[in-house]
């Protein structure tokens, strides 16, 4: 039996098989870049583990207060190896990158402190840590004041705007690298070197503190070795693997990831305690096949970019540009297109395969949203996942993918959902 005929059985269309094979020809050179760089990703790994002196023995479990978890700083000199920091707080104690960031920013700035972004507004579930939504026990609840600088017209930096916002009480900005949903671009790492050479030029002891979600391993560098003070990501995203089912990171020097250290404890207590009850493996083996993962993903999202622009569909980036994270959006044009995109993403799945996607009223947004997401760890958007608002231009956002097979396959689905919802 050949490839074509196993598609079929799962329900993809000739048609639709052509033009994947015709597609997937003219990525070939792509492909062996994204190679290359998982590549070179997974010797930084490897020597960031064996630099830590990784052993059996470090995945022993802990309880109660897990003091003298041998495992657990084990993964965090691992986590400052790779990202080339002073210091590292990896916890399973941090629930999501949200936490993540509210973390790092609620643990470095005190009241009568600005914090300032610099690249326009920050993903939506920033709003209500900093205060730009009103909510309990925000930033701006602390006395912690907030300025933005928005892209230019032309979608470049505003340095000049970065220059004048920055005061007296401007003590840390945050640096979105990801798009995340937005409709701006993802920043390169040397950007945000460009970014951090400017705050620091007005102001050195300005916090850069760097929001890393979706970026981690893209990248030949990581934003800490181009001046970045603090990096923050979640486990559930690029540098989990894929395995690691919960937690978050934080690193950079450590003074700022001491102090936050006593935030996510109690201030006294640090880094001292936070039992791993037996995960430690799974974090490190997480990180160990991040490199292929996120290649994986990257080739999936490549794919998606050629196969849809191919149809004739706007797509950001496009699959010539050079990536900076792991999204893809398509503008689907129609909001049956959005949702066809998605049941297809859904219909792919190896989880929930039989549901079909509705989109909802979420909390934060304004409009409905549409989500499709199949994943063994709920919510893992480094698994093959899509979602958009029910807004013109219909952009679905497209992530992830564990293994390329499946993201291809994910994408073909999407399009053979897609052509029949417009035969119809
Ligand atoms: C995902 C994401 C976050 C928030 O992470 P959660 O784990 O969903 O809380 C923050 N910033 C960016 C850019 C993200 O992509």
């Amino acid at each position: 039996m050949n490839l074509a005929d196993e598609y079929k059985k799962m329900g993809i269309s000739d048609n639709v098989i052509a033009l994947a094979d015709k597609v997937e020809v003219s990525l070939k050179n792509r492909f062996e870049e994204i190679d290359k760089q998982a590549e070179r990703n997974q010797l930084r790994v490897l020597k960031a583990m064996q630099e830590a002196g990784l052993q059996e023995a470090h995945f022993a479990p802990t309880t109660g207060y897990g003091y003298n978890d041998l495992g657990r700083d084990a993964l965090e000199k691992i986590y400052a190896a790779l990202f080339k920091t002073e210091d590292a707080l990896v916890r399973q104690q941090i629930t999501c990158g949200t936490h993540a960031l509210n973390i790092a920013l609620s643990a470095n700035l005190r009241p009568g402190d600005e914090l300032l972004s610099p690249v326009g507004k920050p993903y939506d579930t920033m709003d209500e840590i900093i205060g730009i939504r009103q909510s309990v026990g925000s930033l701006a609840e602390y006395g912690v004041t907030y300025k933005q600088v928005d892209f230019l017209p032309d979608e470049s930096i505003d340095y000049e705007g970065i220059r004048a916002a920055i005061n007296k009480n401007t003590k840390l900005a945050t640096i979105q690298r990801s798009r995340g949903y937005a409709t701006r671009h993802t920043l390169s790492v040397k950007e945000i070197e460009s970014i951090i050479d400017v705050i620091k030029s007005v102001k050195p002891d300005i916090i850069c503190m760097v929001d890393n979600c979706y970026g981690e391993l893209v990248d030949d560098k990581e934003p800490t070795e181009v001046g970045a003070d603090l990096c923050v990501g979640s486990l559930i995203k690029n540098l989990g693997g894929g395995i690691a089912p919960i937690g978050g990171y934080i690193v950079g020097k450590k003074e700022y990831v001491n102090a936050c250290s006593y935030r996510l404890t109690s201030p006294g207590l640090g880094k001292e305690v936070g039992a791993t009850l037996g995960i430690t493996s799974t974090l490190i083996q997480g990180l160990f096949y991040a490199p292929s993962v996120i290649a994986s993903a990257l080739k999936g999202a490549i794919f998606a970019a050629a196969l849809y622009e191919e149809q004739g569909y706007e797509v950001f980036p496009s699959s010539k540009e050079t990536r900076h994270d792991i999204i893809q959006a398509v503008n689907m044009k129609t909001p049956e297109g959005l949702c066809a995109f998605c049941r297809g993403i859904q219909a792919a799945a190896p989880v929930d395969s039989f549901v079909t996607p509705e989109p909802w009223a979420m909390p934060g947004y304004d409009s409905d949203v549409i989500m499709a997401a199949g994943t063994f760890i709920s919510g893992a958007s480094i698994e093959l996942s899509a979602d958009g608002p029910l807004k013109p231009p219909y952009t679905a956002f497209f992530q992830g993918g564990l293994n390329y097979p499946h993201a291809k396959f994910g994408i073909m689905m999407s399009l053979q959902k897609v052509l029949e919802d417009k035969n119809n």
